[in-house]
Protein backbone atom coordinates (compact mmCIF):
# COMPACT_ATOMS: atom_id res chain seq x y z
CA UNK A 1 0.00 0.00 0.00
CA UNK A 2 1.22 3.60 -0.50
CA UNK A 3 0.28 5.94 2.12
CA UNK A 4 0.57 9.92 1.96
CA UNK A 5 3.59 11.93 3.38
CA UNK A 6 3.35 13.82 6.03
CA UNK A 7 5.63 16.80 7.54
CA UNK A 8 7.76 15.22 10.03
CA UNK A 9 7.19 18.37 12.14
CA UNK A 10 3.14 17.70 12.76
CA UNK A 11 3.31 13.83 12.74
CA UNK A 12 5.45 11.75 14.81
CA UNK A 13 5.91 8.01 15.29
CA UNK A 14 5.10 5.90 17.71
CA UNK A 15 6.22 2.85 19.51
CA UNK A 16 4.65 0.32 17.87
CA UNK A 17 5.28 2.65 14.19
CA UNK A 18 8.86 2.25 15.25
CA UNK A 19 8.91 -1.09 15.36
CA UNK A 20 7.32 -2.01 12.80
CA UNK A 21 8.15 0.78 10.27
CA UNK A 22 4.14 1.62 10.05
CA UNK A 23 3.98 5.28 8.94
CA UNK A 24 0.86 6.63 10.64
CA UNK A 25 -0.92 10.15 11.21
CA UNK A 26 -0.66 12.32 13.73
CA UNK A 27 -3.88 11.45 15.02
CA UNK A 28 -3.53 8.04 14.31
CA UNK A 29 -5.55 7.51 11.58
CA UNK A 30 -5.16 5.69 9.09
CA UNK A 31 -3.65 7.25 5.49
CA UNK A 32 -6.02 6.51 2.49
CA UNK A 33 -4.44 4.69 -0.25
CA UNK A 34 -3.48 7.28 -3.26
CA UNK A 35 -3.24 4.95 -6.11
CA UNK A 36 -5.48 1.93 -6.60
CA UNK A 37 -4.68 -1.78 -6.88
CA UNK A 38 -5.20 -1.85 -10.68
CA UNK A 39 -3.21 0.86 -11.46
CA UNK A 40 -0.17 -0.43 -9.05
CA UNK A 41 -0.70 -3.61 -11.44
CA UNK A 42 -0.24 -1.58 -14.57
CA UNK A 43 3.02 0.26 -13.45
CA UNK A 44 4.46 -3.00 -12.33
CA UNK A 45 3.76 -4.41 -15.75
CA UNK A 46 5.13 -1.37 -17.52
CA UNK A 47 8.35 -1.46 -15.02
CA UNK A 48 8.76 -5.24 -16.34
CA UNK A 49 8.55 -4.45 -19.83
CA UNK A 50 10.91 -1.31 -19.50
CA UNK A 51 13.49 -3.69 -18.05
CA UNK A 52 13.40 -5.92 -20.14
CA UNK A 53 13.37 -3.61 -22.94
CA UNK A 54 16.58 -2.00 -21.16
CA UNK A 55 18.11 -5.49 -21.13
CA UNK A 56 17.53 -6.02 -24.43
CA UNK A 57 19.29 -2.41 -25.47
CA UNK A 58 22.02 -3.11 -23.52
CA UNK A 59 22.60 -6.60 -25.12
CA UNK A 60 22.03 -4.99 -28.36
CA UNK A 61 25.28 -2.48 -26.93
CA UNK A 62 27.14 -5.24 -26.03
CA UNK A 63 26.79 -7.04 -29.64
CA UNK A 64 27.47 -3.67 -31.37
CA UNK A 65 30.97 -3.38 -28.94
CA UNK A 66 31.94 -6.91 -30.16
CA UNK A 67 31.06 -5.87 -33.81
CA UNK A 68 33.20 -2.38 -33.40
CA UNK A 69 36.15 -4.49 -32.17
CA UNK A 70 36.32 -7.13 -35.11
CA UNK A 71 36.08 -4.22 -37.13
CA UNK A 72 39.26 -2.65 -35.46
CA UNK A 73 41.04 -5.06 -35.35
CA UNK A 74 40.31 -6.24 -39.65
CA UNK A 75 40.80 -2.04 -40.21
CA UNK A 76 44.39 -2.67 -38.45
CA UNK A 77 45.23 -5.71 -40.74
CA UNK A 78 44.09 -4.38 -43.95
CA UNK A 79 46.34 -1.20 -42.37
CA UNK A 80 49.55 -3.72 -41.81
CA UNK A 81 48.77 -5.01 -45.70
CA UNK A 82 48.58 -1.89 -46.97
CA UNK A 83 51.73 -0.58 -45.14
CA UNK A 84 53.45 -3.88 -46.78
CA UNK A 85 52.52 -3.54 -50.13
CA UNK A 86 53.40 0.09 -50.06
CA UNK A 87 57.11 -1.20 -49.11
CA UNK A 88 57.08 -3.84 -51.79
CA UNK A 89 56.03 -0.94 -54.44
CA UNK A 90 58.55 1.15 -53.07
CA UNK A 91 61.27 -1.41 -52.93
CA UNK A 92 60.33 -2.32 -56.62
CA UNK A 93 60.60 1.38 -57.57
CA UNK A 94 63.76 1.58 -56.34
CA UNK A 95 67.26 0.39 -58.54
CA UNK A 96 69.47 -2.41 -57.18
CA UNK A 97 72.18 -0.78 -54.92
CA UNK A 98 75.96 -1.23 -56.26
CA UNK A 99 77.83 -4.26 -54.35
CA UNK A 100 81.62 -3.48 -53.30
CA UNK A 101 84.20 -3.51 -51.24
CA UNK A 102 85.83 -0.67 -49.16
CA UNK A 103 89.53 0.01 -50.24
CA UNK A 104 90.75 2.83 -48.13
CA UNK A 105 89.34 5.45 -45.86
CA UNK A 106 90.20 8.86 -46.54
CA UNK A 107 90.91 11.71 -43.86
CA UNK A 108 88.27 13.62 -44.96
CA UNK A 109 85.78 10.89 -44.08
CA UNK A 110 85.54 9.44 -47.81
CA UNK A 111 85.48 5.98 -48.72
CA UNK A 112 87.32 4.16 -51.96
CA UNK A 113 85.23 1.33 -52.57
CA UNK A 114 86.20 -0.84 -55.88
CA UNK A 115 82.31 -2.25 -57.19
CA UNK A 116 82.13 -5.73 -58.30
CA UNK A 117 81.86 -4.85 -61.17
CA UNK A 118 85.50 -3.48 -61.46
CA UNK A 119 85.38 0.51 -61.27
CA UNK A 120 86.61 2.89 -58.10
CA UNK A 121 83.95 4.90 -56.49
CA UNK A 122 84.90 7.99 -53.99
CA UNK A 123 82.25 7.88 -51.97
CA UNK A 124 80.86 9.63 -48.77
CA UNK A 125 79.28 7.78 -46.28
CA UNK A 126 75.47 8.31 -45.28
CA UNK A 127 74.87 9.61 -42.15
CA UNK A 128 72.88 6.11 -40.15
CA UNK A 129 76.05 4.16 -41.04
CA UNK A 130 78.09 3.03 -38.23
CA UNK A 131 81.56 4.45 -38.74
CA UNK A 132 83.40 1.49 -36.74
CA UNK A 133 81.93 -1.05 -39.80
CA UNK A 134 83.76 1.10 -42.97
CA UNK A 135 86.70 -0.19 -42.75
CA UNK A 136 89.41 -1.44 -45.45
CA UNK A 137 87.59 -4.99 -46.67
CA UNK A 138 84.59 -4.58 -45.52
CA UNK A 139 81.53 -5.44 -47.89
CA UNK A 140 78.98 -2.47 -48.27
CA UNK A 141 76.35 -1.25 -50.62
CA UNK A 142 76.28 1.89 -52.45
CA UNK A 143 73.10 3.97 -53.70
CA UNK A 144 73.07 3.42 -57.69
CA UNK A 145 72.77 7.28 -58.50
CA UNK A 146 74.75 9.08 -56.20
CA UNK A 147 77.31 6.33 -54.99
CA UNK A 148 77.14 7.03 -51.45
CA UNK A 149 78.16 4.03 -49.21
CA UNK A 150 74.55 3.67 -47.28
CA UNK A 151 74.88 -0.11 -46.03
CA UNK A 152 77.85 -1.84 -44.38
CA UNK A 153 77.05 -5.85 -44.87
CA UNK A 154 76.97 -8.57 -42.57
CA UNK A 155 80.00 -10.56 -42.34
CA UNK A 156 79.00 -13.44 -44.62
CA UNK A 157 81.75 -15.58 -46.89
CA UNK A 158 81.55 -15.37 -50.00
CA UNK A 159 79.36 -18.69 -51.18
CA UNK A 160 82.59 -19.44 -53.38
CA UNK A 161 83.58 -20.12 -50.38
CA UNK A 162 81.43 -21.51 -48.19
CA UNK A 163 80.69 -24.43 -50.93
CA UNK A 164 84.17 -25.16 -50.61
CA UNK A 165 84.53 -28.78 -49.04
CA UNK A 166 85.17 -28.54 -45.83
CA UNK A 167 85.64 -32.03 -43.19
CA UNK A 168 85.94 -31.94 -40.07
CA UNK A 169 88.89 -34.61 -39.30
CA UNK A 170 88.41 -36.62 -42.67
CA UNK A 171 88.40 -40.35 -41.92
CA UNK A 172 91.55 -40.90 -43.69
CA UNK A 173 94.54 -42.96 -41.72
CA UNK A 174 98.00 -43.13 -42.71
CA UNK A 175 97.63 -46.85 -42.56
CA UNK A 176 95.32 -46.48 -45.53
CA UNK A 177 98.04 -44.78 -47.55
CA UNK A 178 100.63 -47.48 -48.90
CA UNK A 179 104.32 -46.36 -49.27
CA UNK A 180 105.24 -42.70 -48.84
CA UNK A 181 107.13 -43.31 -45.25
CA UNK A 182 109.61 -40.49 -46.52
CA UNK A 183 106.49 -38.09 -47.39
CA UNK A 184 104.56 -39.46 -44.15
CA UNK A 185 107.58 -38.57 -41.88
CA UNK A 186 108.54 -35.07 -43.48
CA UNK A 187 104.59 -34.33 -43.65
CA UNK A 188 104.33 -34.78 -39.99
CA UNK A 189 107.15 -32.83 -39.13
CA UNK A 190 105.73 -29.55 -41.13
CA UNK A 191 102.37 -30.06 -40.59
CA UNK A 192 101.48 -32.14 -37.33
CA UNK A 193 104.28 -31.69 -34.65
CA UNK A 194 103.50 -27.64 -35.34
CA UNK A 195 99.80 -27.79 -34.62
CA UNK A 196 100.53 -30.76 -31.81
CA UNK A 197 103.42 -29.46 -30.07
CA UNK A 198 103.50 -25.89 -30.99
CA UNK A 199 105.78 -25.15 -27.41
CA UNK A 200 108.74 -27.69 -28.63
CA UNK A 201 109.04 -24.93 -31.91
CA UNK A 202 109.16 -22.41 -29.36
CA UNK A 203 111.48 -23.52 -26.90
CA UNK A 204 114.36 -24.75 -29.58
CA UNK A 205 113.76 -20.71 -31.05
CA UNK A 206 112.94 -21.51 -34.62
CA UNK A 207 109.66 -21.11 -36.65
CA UNK A 208 107.62 -24.45 -38.22
CA UNK A 209 107.31 -24.25 -41.75
CA UNK A 210 104.52 -21.98 -42.87
CA UNK A 211 103.35 -23.81 -46.04
CA UNK A 212 103.92 -27.30 -47.51
CA UNK A 213 104.07 -28.30 -51.52
CA UNK A 214 103.29 -31.45 -52.55
CA UNK A 215 104.62 -31.91 -55.70
CA UNK A 216 104.47 -34.88 -58.16
CA UNK A 217 102.10 -37.01 -60.80
CA UNK A 218 98.53 -36.74 -60.44
CA UNK A 219 97.27 -39.29 -58.50
CA UNK A 220 100.22 -40.30 -56.01
CA UNK A 221 98.43 -39.78 -52.94
CA UNK A 222 98.72 -35.95 -52.25
CA UNK A 223 94.90 -35.27 -51.56
CA UNK A 224 95.13 -38.68 -49.54
CA UNK A 225 98.03 -37.89 -47.52
CA UNK A 226 96.60 -34.50 -46.81
CA UNK A 227 93.99 -35.73 -45.31
CA UNK A 228 95.16 -37.89 -43.02
CA UNK A 229 97.24 -35.15 -41.91
CA UNK A 230 93.87 -33.61 -40.83
CA UNK A 231 92.82 -36.49 -39.02
CA UNK A 232 95.92 -37.23 -37.30
CA UNK A 233 95.29 -33.97 -35.75
CA UNK A 234 91.81 -33.81 -35.29
CA UNK A 235 91.60 -30.22 -37.95
CA UNK A 236 89.09 -28.94 -40.49
CA UNK A 237 90.44 -29.62 -43.40
CA UNK A 238 89.61 -26.77 -46.08
CA UNK A 239 89.90 -27.62 -49.60
CA UNK A 240 90.04 -25.64 -52.62
CA UNK A 241 90.64 -25.97 -55.94
CA UNK A 242 93.16 -22.83 -57.03
CA UNK A 243 91.70 -22.31 -60.24
CA UNK A 244 87.90 -21.44 -58.37
CA UNK A 245 89.95 -18.83 -57.03
CA UNK A 246 90.21 -17.43 -60.72
CA UNK A 247 87.06 -15.18 -60.88
CA UNK A 248 85.71 -13.15 -63.22
CA UNK A 249 85.56 -9.77 -61.49
CA UNK A 250 88.60 -8.15 -60.69
CA UNK A 251 89.30 -7.89 -56.69
CA UNK A 252 87.05 -10.93 -56.59
CA UNK A 253 89.79 -13.83 -56.80
CA UNK A 254 91.65 -11.84 -54.05
CA UNK A 255 88.74 -11.27 -51.81
CA UNK A 256 88.02 -15.01 -52.20
CA UNK A 257 91.31 -15.71 -50.78
CA UNK A 258 91.18 -12.97 -47.49
CA UNK A 259 87.69 -14.98 -46.76
CA UNK A 260 88.93 -18.53 -47.44
CA UNK A 261 91.72 -17.86 -44.69
CA UNK A 262 89.22 -16.10 -42.40
CA UNK A 263 86.71 -19.08 -42.89
CA UNK A 264 90.05 -21.13 -42.15
CA UNK A 265 90.97 -18.90 -38.61
CA UNK A 266 87.27 -19.27 -37.52
CA UNK A 267 87.44 -23.50 -37.77
CA UNK A 268 90.62 -23.71 -36.25
CA UNK A 269 92.45 -25.68 -35.80
CA UNK A 270 92.29 -26.17 -39.23
CA UNK A 271 94.42 -27.23 -42.61
CA UNK A 272 93.95 -25.56 -45.48
CA UNK A 273 94.50 -27.11 -48.91
CA UNK A 274 94.82 -25.82 -52.23
CA UNK A 275 94.93 -28.21 -54.97
CA UNK A 276 96.36 -27.55 -58.71
CA UNK A 277 98.06 -24.14 -57.15
CA UNK A 278 99.34 -23.88 -60.41
CA UNK A 279 96.29 -22.18 -61.72
CA UNK A 280 97.34 -18.71 -59.55
CA UNK A 281 100.96 -19.40 -58.98
CA UNK A 282 102.50 -19.94 -62.56
CA UNK A 283 105.06 -17.42 -63.26
CA UNK A 284 104.20 -15.64 -66.32
CA UNK A 285 106.13 -13.97 -69.34
CA UNK A 286 106.17 -9.76 -68.86
CA UNK A 287 105.15 -9.71 -72.96
CA UNK A 288 101.88 -11.60 -72.38
CA UNK A 289 100.18 -9.88 -69.59
CA UNK A 290 96.68 -9.97 -70.24
CA UNK A 291 94.12 -8.32 -67.94
CA UNK A 292 93.18 -11.78 -66.99
CA UNK A 293 96.82 -12.68 -65.72
CA UNK A 294 97.04 -9.13 -63.76
CA UNK A 295 93.57 -10.78 -61.85
CA UNK A 296 95.06 -13.89 -61.25
CA UNK A 297 98.24 -12.26 -60.23
CA UNK A 298 96.37 -10.51 -58.02
CA UNK A 299 94.65 -13.10 -56.85
CA UNK A 300 98.57 -14.83 -56.01
CA UNK A 301 99.65 -11.22 -54.03
CA UNK A 302 96.53 -11.86 -51.79
CA UNK A 303 97.71 -15.56 -50.97
CA UNK A 304 101.35 -14.37 -50.28
CA UNK A 305 100.12 -11.68 -48.42
CA UNK A 306 97.76 -13.92 -46.55
CA UNK A 307 101.10 -16.47 -45.76
CA UNK A 308 103.33 -13.48 -44.76
CA UNK A 309 100.62 -12.70 -42.07
CA UNK A 310 100.76 -15.50 -41.36
CA UNK A 311 101.22 -17.00 -37.47
CA UNK A 312 103.37 -20.30 -38.38
CA UNK A 313 102.97 -21.01 -34.84
CA UNK A 314 98.85 -20.92 -35.29
CA UNK A 315 96.60 -23.44 -36.11
CA UNK A 316 96.01 -22.71 -39.65
CA UNK A 317 98.19 -24.65 -41.69
CA UNK A 318 98.53 -24.67 -45.71
CA UNK A 319 99.26 -27.43 -47.75
CA UNK A 320 99.37 -27.17 -51.54
CA UNK A 321 99.45 -29.17 -54.59
CA UNK A 322 100.70 -29.44 -58.16
CA UNK A 323 101.70 -31.57 -61.00
CA UNK A 324 103.87 -29.05 -62.41
CA UNK A 325 106.53 -27.61 -59.59
CA UNK A 326 107.88 -26.77 -63.29
CA UNK A 327 105.82 -23.54 -63.50
CA UNK A 328 105.68 -22.39 -60.25
CA UNK A 329 106.70 -18.82 -59.69
CA UNK A 330 109.56 -18.23 -57.65
CA UNK A 331 108.11 -15.76 -54.93
CA UNK A 332 105.99 -18.82 -53.90
CA UNK A 333 108.60 -21.62 -52.90
CA UNK A 334 110.92 -18.41 -50.87
CA UNK A 335 111.57 -19.26 -47.60
CA UNK A 336 108.77 -18.21 -45.22
CA UNK A 337 106.29 -19.66 -47.80
CA UNK A 338 105.74 -22.51 -48.80
CA UNK A 339 109.54 -23.71 -47.80
CA UNK A 340 109.17 -27.19 -47.33
CA UNK A 341 108.60 -28.49 -50.65
CA UNK A 342 107.56 -32.42 -51.01
CA UNK A 343 107.84 -34.89 -53.77
CA UNK A 344 105.49 -37.50 -54.40
CA UNK A 345 106.94 -40.19 -56.99
CA UNK A 346 105.20 -42.83 -58.65
CA UNK A 347 105.32 -46.01 -56.31
CA UNK A 348 108.46 -48.18 -56.47
CA UNK A 349 107.04 -51.94 -56.98
CA UNK A 350 107.16 -52.92 -52.99
CA UNK A 351 104.69 -49.39 -52.74
CA UNK A 352 102.69 -50.60 -55.19
CA UNK A 353 102.69 -54.11 -53.75
CA UNK A 354 101.05 -52.05 -50.77
CA UNK A 355 98.64 -49.85 -51.87
CA UNK A 356 97.47 -53.08 -54.04
CA UNK A 357 96.81 -54.47 -50.77
CA UNK A 358 94.62 -51.46 -49.09
CA UNK A 359 92.73 -52.00 -52.05
CA UNK A 360 92.06 -55.78 -51.95
CA UNK A 361 91.58 -55.99 -48.27
CA UNK A 362 87.79 -56.24 -47.71
CA UNK A 363 87.53 -58.09 -51.25
CA UNK A 364 87.49 -62.13 -51.58
CA UNK A 365 90.73 -63.00 -53.42
CA UNK A 366 90.77 -66.52 -55.15
CA UNK A 367 93.76 -68.35 -54.35
CA UNK A 368 95.23 -68.01 -57.61
CA UNK A 369 95.41 -64.16 -57.33
CA UNK A 370 99.23 -63.13 -56.75
CA UNK A 371 99.78 -59.25 -55.24
CA UNK A 372 103.33 -59.37 -56.17
CA UNK A 373 103.16 -60.18 -59.68
CA UNK A 374 100.18 -57.85 -60.02
CA UNK A 375 102.61 -55.08 -58.88
CA UNK A 376 105.31 -56.25 -60.98
CA UNK A 377 102.82 -55.84 -64.30
CA UNK A 378 101.89 -52.43 -63.01
CA UNK A 379 105.16 -50.58 -63.27
CA UNK A 380 104.79 -46.93 -63.81
CA UNK A 381 101.24 -47.19 -62.67
CA UNK A 382 100.33 -44.37 -59.87
CA UNK A 383 98.22 -44.91 -57.18
CA UNK A 384 94.61 -44.10 -58.52
CA UNK A 385 95.20 -46.54 -61.41
CA UNK A 386 96.25 -48.97 -58.99
CA UNK A 387 93.00 -48.51 -57.29
CA UNK A 388 91.14 -48.43 -60.31
CA UNK A 389 92.82 -51.92 -61.16
CA UNK A 390 91.09 -53.39 -58.12
CA UNK A 391 87.66 -51.79 -58.65
CA UNK A 392 87.35 -53.02 -62.18
CA UNK A 393 88.53 -56.40 -61.19
CA UNK A 394 85.90 -56.52 -58.51
CA UNK A 395 83.61 -55.63 -61.33
CA UNK A 396 84.70 -58.13 -63.35
CA UNK A 397 83.91 -60.78 -61.02
CA UNK A 398 80.28 -59.07 -60.37
CA UNK A 399 79.71 -59.34 -64.08
CA UNK A 400 80.01 -63.20 -63.76
CA UNK A 401 77.53 -63.01 -60.67
CA UNK A 402 80.63 -64.32 -58.41
CA UNK A 403 81.69 -62.31 -55.07
CA UNK A 404 85.50 -64.24 -55.45
CA UNK A 405 88.03 -62.08 -57.70
CA UNK A 406 89.98 -64.50 -59.45
CA UNK A 407 93.82 -63.57 -61.60
CA UNK A 408 91.42 -63.69 -64.60
CA UNK A 409 89.54 -60.73 -63.55
CA UNK A 410 92.86 -58.75 -62.92
CA UNK A 411 94.29 -59.65 -65.88
CA UNK A 412 91.58 -58.37 -67.30
CA UNK A 413 91.17 -55.30 -65.24
CA UNK A 414 95.20 -54.61 -66.00
CA UNK A 415 94.55 -54.68 -69.87
CA UNK A 416 91.25 -52.24 -69.59
CA UNK A 417 93.05 -49.68 -67.34
CA UNK A 418 96.39 -50.14 -69.70
CA UNK A 419 94.15 -49.44 -72.45
CA UNK A 420 92.80 -46.36 -70.76
CA UNK A 421 96.21 -44.74 -70.33
CA UNK A 422 97.52 -45.57 -73.84
CA UNK A 423 94.61 -44.32 -75.20
CA UNK A 424 92.56 -42.43 -73.70
CA UNK A 425 89.88 -41.79 -77.19
CA UNK A 426 89.14 -45.21 -77.50
CA UNK A 427 88.45 -46.61 -73.74
CA UNK A 428 86.31 -49.96 -74.45
CA UNK A 429 84.71 -49.67 -71.20
CA UNK A 430 81.22 -50.57 -70.02
CA UNK A 431 78.58 -47.80 -69.80
CA UNK A 432 79.05 -46.17 -66.28
CA UNK A 433 82.69 -47.36 -65.51
CA UNK A 434 84.99 -44.75 -65.15
CA UNK A 435 89.04 -45.46 -64.85
P1 LIG B 1 95.85 -35.02 -58.20
O1 LIG B 1 97.19 -34.43 -58.40
O2 LIG B 1 95.22 -35.45 -59.48
O3 LIG B 1 94.96 -34.19 -57.34
P2 LIG B 1 96.57 -36.67 -55.96
O4 LIG B 1 98.03 -36.91 -55.96
O5 LIG B 1 96.06 -35.65 -55.02
O6 LIG B 1 96.06 -36.40 -57.43
P3 LIG B 1 94.89 -38.45 -54.58
O7 LIG B 1 93.61 -37.71 -54.79
O8 LIG B 1 95.51 -38.35 -53.25
O9 LIG B 1 95.89 -38.07 -55.70
O10 LIG B 1 94.67 -39.97 -54.93
C1 LIG B 1 93.61 -40.43 -55.74
C2 LIG B 1 93.19 -41.81 -55.28
O11 LIG B 1 94.23 -42.74 -55.55
C3 LIG B 1 93.00 -41.89 -53.79
O12 LIG B 1 91.66 -41.65 -53.45
C4 LIG B 1 93.41 -43.29 -53.43
O13 LIG B 1 92.32 -44.16 -53.52
C5 LIG B 1 94.40 -43.66 -54.50
N1 LIG B 1 95.79 -43.56 -54.02
C6 LIG B 1 96.74 -42.74 -54.51
N2 LIG B 1 97.92 -42.94 -53.86
C7 LIG B 1 97.68 -43.89 -52.93
C8 LIG B 1 98.49 -44.51 -51.94
N3 LIG B 1 99.77 -44.20 -51.77
N4 LIG B 1 97.92 -45.45 -51.16
C9 LIG B 1 96.63 -45.77 -51.30
N5 LIG B 1 95.82 -45.24 -52.23
C10 LIG B 1 96.32 -44.30 -53.03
Amino acid sequence: MLYAKYELSEGYMTDSAENTGDVLSPKNVPLEPIISSEDLAKLRKTNISLENRNYELRETVRQLRLQIAAAESERDQYRRESRKYKTEISQMKTPPLVIGSVEMMLEDGRVIVRSTTGPQFLSSISEGVDKSLVIPGAQCALHPQSFVLIEVLPKKYDAAVSTMEVEEAPDVQYSDIGGLATQKNLLREAIELPLLKPKLFEKTGIEPPKGVLLYGPPGTGKTLLAKAAAHETNAVFIRVVASELVQKYIGEGARLVRELFALAREKAPAIVFIDEIDAIGASRSADAYSAGDHEVSRTLMQLLAELDGFNARGNVKIIAATNRIDVLDKALLRPGRFDRIIEFPLPTKEERETIISIHTKKMHLAKDVSISSLAEATEGFNGAELMAVTVEAGMQAIRHNRSTVRENDFAEALNAVKRGREQPEARELPPGMYL
